[in-house]
């Protein structure tokens, strides 16, 4: 391979895609970034310097193999690059586009420890499977072989699907079923548009609905049908739920109208960006136009509301955090784009309940300091008495994380062992459950986690599910 081609970090400036101009973006759900052209691609894959040891790998979650498709990038080979990506990445370009690469691949790149910038890595890794969709070498899977062997997959999020494609290229029929009526979980309704428009999932699924993948939408299990059901008509079962129990807050007021949980508030006006009858949203309940909106939390799903709000045209947004900018858990690169667009943080600030008659109109905000570090190391916030105010708002929206519904109970299913979080309890690496031939992945065992991991559990599980499928059944003694 042509290595000459590579190394070019010292005279070629790190360069991300064009980003659309803050103003722009305010006015619709389309992905901020624009595509690179083919030369800048090979131009910025062309500035890894191919270590021996490649940091960018090992903390990829799937050991992509990127110093060898950057170099195939960089030599214009890019079918070959995306036959190396697609090898260990069931959806690159959903990688590419929504991980938090500043913390896994690009954060460990070597040349930015030698202070050049990071290589683009999720940039290119788009680049490079956007192009293979473009040009047809996606294909629909045709496994070499039928087999007889049903799994049912029980979630259709990124954990549910990377298994769906594996087990189905091994010639499994594969059932997934979803309580929602378009498969992609999170990927579909809750990350916003402005990271990841939806006809790129929604591709995915085509793919694999035309590989043989069944779908079961509308379905919620343990009300439709029973895990035991499931668990008859299947030879094995993955269970992809996610987590979906909204954290909650205690205080005065925290019932009025006009309070909503992030969730509810993005499949709103995810659902409105397919062009769906939304109720609520037409309504005004889960629409921010000419509202002053204030957001609870300091993570990812925060940023999304604010940067939500921002384009349903909200009069303001604010975004309330009880630590500061430097401990929050939200990706930096996201508050930045957040306040581009026109979000006002407000740092070291926490409600203690909300004001209204009938509907919300204001939140009692404690102003806070950081203490000294508590157990695990973390400076504990702390309230800092008689400061409090009134932060005015029309729409209020909790984002402060999720937690896993209680399963064995929901699916009367005792047996299903749980960890002292409620998330499914799984072997490390095949993912089995205490129940046989049950396997689990993603946040229902992880807890709210990433795309990425989700993606590497299922891809794991279907493995182990393979070898589970292949051993003969055993003979009751007579
Ligand atoms: P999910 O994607 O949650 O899918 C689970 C599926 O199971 C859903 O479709 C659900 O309807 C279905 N289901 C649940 N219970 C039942 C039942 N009883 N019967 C039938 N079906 C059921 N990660 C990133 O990497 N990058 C990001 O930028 C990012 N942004 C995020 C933004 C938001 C607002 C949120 C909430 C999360 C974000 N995440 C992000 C996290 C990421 O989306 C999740 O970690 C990932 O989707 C988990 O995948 P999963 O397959 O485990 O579950
Ligand atoms: Fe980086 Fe995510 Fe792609 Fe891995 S999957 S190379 S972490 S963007
Ligand atoms: Fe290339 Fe950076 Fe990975 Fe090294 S760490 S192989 S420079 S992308």
């Amino acid at each position: 391979m042509a290595t000459q081609r590579m190394l070019q970090f010292v005279t070629k400036a790190r360069q991300m895609p064009e980003k659309r101009d803050a103003a722009d973006r305010r006015t619709d759900f389309g992905e901020i970034y624009r595509e690179y052209a083919s030369e800048k691609a090979a131009e910025q894959a062309s500035r890894c310097s191919q270590c021996g040891v490649p940091y960018c790998q090992t903390h990829c979650p799937l050991h992509n193999n990127i110093p060898d498709w950057l170099m195939l990038t960089a030599a214009g080979r890019l079918e070959e690059a995306y036959e190396m990506s697609q090898a260990t990445n069931t959806f690159p370009e959903i990688c590419g586009r929504i991980c938090p690469q500043d913390r896994l691949c690009e954060g460990n790149c070597v040349i930015e420890q030698s202070g050049h910038g990071t290589v683009t890595i999720g940039a290119v890794e788009k680049y490079i499977t956007d192009t293979a969709w473009e040009k047809g070498w996606v294909k629909p899977i045709k496994p070499a072989q039928e087999r007889v062997e049903t799994v049912g997959i029980i979630g259709a999020g990124p954990g549910g699907l990377a298994a769906a494609d594996r087990l189905r290229r091994a010639g499994v029929q594969v059932t997934v079923y979803d309580r929602y009526d378009r498969a992609g979980g999170l990927m579909t309704y809750g990350i916003p548009g402005f990271k990841l428009e939806k006809p790129v999932v929604m591709k995915r699924v085509e793919q694999l609905e035309a590989g043989g993948v069944q779908f079961v939408l509308n379905c919620t299990v343990g009300e439709d049908i029973s895990f035991a059901a499931i668990r008859g008509q299947h030879d094995a079962v993955l269970i992809a739920t996610g987590v979906y129990k909204s954290r909650d807050l205690e205080g005065a007021g925290v019932d009025l109208p006009g309070i909503e949980r992030a969730l509810d508030y993005l499949t709103a006006s995810n659902r409105k960006s397919f062009g769906d009858d939304v109720p609520e949203y037409d309504s005004g309940a889960l629409n921010a136009a000419g509202k002053r909106v204030v957001v609870i939390g300091g993570g990812d799903t925060a940023m999304d509301c604010v940067r939500t709000a921002i384009r349903q045209g909200a009069e303001s947004v604010k975004c309330l955090y009880r630590r500061d900018r430097e401990n929050m858990p939200g990706s930096q690169r996201e508050v930045q784009n957040a306040e581009e667009e026109g979000v006002e943080f407000v740092w070291q600030a926490a409600p203690a309940g909300f004001v209204g008659d009938v509907a919300v109109t204001g939140v009692q905000v404690q102003r806070m300091r950081l203490g000294p570090p508590d157990a695990t190391g973390r400076r504990a916030p702390e309230v800092i008495e008689g400061a409090d105010y009134i932060e005015e708002a029309d729409l209020v929206i909790k984002a402060l994380g999720f937690e896993p519904e209680a399963l064995p109970k929901l699916w009367d299913e005792p047996e299903l062992s749980v960890t002292r979080w409620g998330t499914i309890r799984a072997e490390y690496g095949t993912h089995a459950t205490k129940l046989p031939g049950v396997y689990a992945v993603g946040d229902i065992v992880r807890g709210a986690s990433l795309v990425v991991w989700a993606i590497r559990d299922g891809r794991e599980a279907a493995d182990a599910m393979l070898e589970y499928l292949a051993q003969p059944v055993a003979v009751a003694a007579q």
